[in-house]
């Protein structure tokens, strides 16, 4: 079996998206007629993700054995390590790899959970990702979290999504969010708070000591990504945990979070590696004691191809991830992903075991400009 051709595309999914809402599609076509779906990161709509695969990525795999992914997502990272491993390149090598599991699960009839070694659960427990709350007064934020109460979720997390080049804007009204949270959903209902990377590390240890008092289950990315050291200091000076890692592209990356004193590590099945990179990454999570628990706010390939990985996880320590309801999730799957009384339930098809509709994709597909 050869591979014979990789298609690029971009989802549009409501007509009103702007291409930075889009998103990132890889299929793979083989020379047997077996065909495999990728999903690469849509920072941006994906556009560089998706031009690297197509101008760059594409001739290194065409004629190759699909078998290969390792090897070959090896050589192609190292060939064009120049391009930049951070983002948009792992993003790229992420797509593929989930299209060539999926390959090798229709080749072999089997689910990609049975492939990298089977399921510890068959039916995942989810967190609702409830994003935005920077922008929200205390009124709003309520309104939103009772209105995804209404979908069973394990645990609820609140983002900020603040602007990154302002810092502890507005410290005591994040705290009375918390707050307010804390006292809508009762004592028993696990919380998180994320910071969206929105403190300095005086400021993180100060909303952190206010998330201990109130009972929050963990505390994600409370200072920029890129201050590695300072997410470590904030990490062992606070008893809550303290998580981070979605911005980590590298397998390197996430031993230097760890090393720095991160003891939650967030990779994402769509920015780095895909099923093979978050293999690697659960071996070295596990191997230092560390909780894996992926970051995945794509509702459609990217989250069930996370739902595989996760339930092979050996301590599945936390929920998996459910972003905010999208008119995405069910646009273009005769099968989609949707939970069933408060749990999602692994699909049994070969592969990634979603079903494309393809008269649905054909009129949301939108195509790369020519070049
Ligand atoms: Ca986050």
């Amino acid at each position: 079996m050869k591979i014979a051709a990789i298609e690029t595309f971009h989802l549009r999914w409501d007509p009103a998206d702007t291409p930075a809402r889009y998103s990132a599609f890889v299929r793979v076509r083989t020379d047997t007629g077996l065909t495999g779906l990728g999903e690469a990161s849509p920072m941006l709509g994906g556009r560089a993700s998706l031009g690297m695969i197509r101008h760059e990525i594409a001739p290194l795999l065409r004629g190759c054995d699909p078998l290969d992914h390792a090897v070959l997502l090896d050589q192609a990272m190292h060939t064009l390590v120049k391009l930049g491993p951070e983002g948009a390149l792992s993003g790229a090598l992420a797509a593929l790899d989930i299209a060539l599991w999926d390959i090798k699960g229709k080749l072999t009839g089997l689910p990609i959970y049975k492939l990298i070694g089977g399921a510890w659960r068959t039916a995942l427990p989810f967190y609702a990702s409830i994003g935005g709350n920077g922008d929200r007064d205390i009124d709003g934020v309520l309104r939103v979290v009772e209105a995804r109460l209404r979908d069973r979720p394990a645990a609820i997390k609140i983002r900020f999504d603040n602007t990154r080049t302002r810092l502890d804007a507005d410290i005591p009204g994040d705290i009375a969010k918390a707050r307010a949270v804390r006292r809508l959903v009762g004592a028993n209902l696990p919380l998180a708070f994320d910071a969206n990377n929105g403190y300095t590390a005086g400021g993180a240890i100060r909303v952190g000591r206010a998330l201990e008092e109130l009972g929050y289950w963990w505390f994600e990315e409370p200072v920029q990504h890129y201050h590695l050291q300072a997410m470590g200091e904030v990490a062992r000076k606070l008893d809550i945990t303290v998580s981070a890692g979605e911005q980590t592209y590298t397998l390197a990356g996430l031993a230097d979070l760890i090393g720095a004193g991160v003891r939650m590590v967030q990779p994402d099945i769509v920015k780095m590696g895909g099923i093979t990179g978050l293999l690697r990454c659960a071996a070295l999570a596990q191997a230092h004691g560390v909780e894996l628990v992926p970051h995945q706010t794509q509702p459609t390939i990217g989250h069930v191809a996370n739902l595989h990985l996760a339930a092979s996880l050996l301590q599945g320590t936390k929920p998996v991830e459910w972003n905010d309801p999208s008119t995405r999730t069910h646009a273009v799957f005769a099968r989609p992903p949707r939970p069933v009384d408060g749990l999602f339930h692994l699909p049994d098809a070969p592969g990634i075991g979603l079903d494309l509709d393809e008269a649905a994709l054909a009129e949301r597909r939108v195509e790369l400009p020519a070049g």
